[in-house]
């Protein structure tokens, strides 16, 4: 099976990904990985991915697509795979499309993680770390001491940058703009998508995730 990820940033993707990866007994890969995976093995094109890297440019998707498809080919991923952050732009919908057809091989599923703007703002705004020892917190307030905190003197819990609502808001306004058009694409073309409550504990959203691959 051959599933997409789909979801704005803090809706517990990548986590719950794995777990669907790992009910259906096949790896989960994301885009970064297999660049590493192939510039490490040096294959013809990890070098050129590194070669692009190196003068500091962005990889282009031609060169993307073709370490997806080598990734695709190896026997680790004959029975399937989960790909995370593979598919961000109708460009990449359509490449990885055609690296499949190549192969003789379909996407069975997409798997959209949906969450209110506004519950994910309050999700990930509830977010502290200590800036002392940076243990991560949920519901504590910004200002509190780390009471338990190893260093010395003990840090106080502070909000990072990229959780401020403003930021988070942000994040998702780019996340709407990118992937309303991969959404819109995808059902252009009769692909099954099974959208995903992510709103409710790790666990909830893990049965809904799990059952949408039929492992529930
Ligand atoms: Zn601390």
């Amino acid at each position: 099976m051959i599933v997409v990820l789909l979801g704005p940033p803090g809706a517990g993707k990548g986590t719950q990904g794995e777990r669907v990866a790992a009910a259906l007994g096949v790896p989960k890969i994301s885009t970064g990985d297999v660049i590493r995976d192939a510039m490490k093995a040096a294959t013809p094109m990890g070098l050129a991915a590194k070669s692009y890297y190196d003068r500091g440019d962005l990889v282009p998707d031609n060169v993307i697509l073709g370490i997806m498809k080598d990734a695709l080919s190896a026997p680790a991923q004959a029975k399937g795979v989960v790909l995370d952050g593979v598919v961000r732009t109708v460009p990449q919908a359509e490449g990885l499309n055609a690296v499949l057809a190549d192969l003789g091989r379909h996407l069975d599923l997409v798997m959209l993680f949906k969450i209110e703007d506004e519950a994910l703002v309050a999700r990930l705004s509830a977010r502290t770390v200590c800036d002392a020892c940076q243990s991560p917190f949920t519901g504590r307030s910004p200002g509190e001491l780390h009471a338990e905190c190893l260093k010395s003197p003990k840090g106080h819990l502070m909000r990072r940058k990229d959780d401020e609502p403003s930021a988070v808001r942000n994040r998702l306004h780019v996340y709407e703009h990118q992937t309303a058009p991969v959404i819109a694409w995808y059902r252009a073309h009769d692909q099954h998508i099974a959208e995903i409550d992510a709103l409710g504990t790790f666990d909830e959203v893990r049965t809904r995730a799990l059952q949408a691959v039929g492992k529930g």
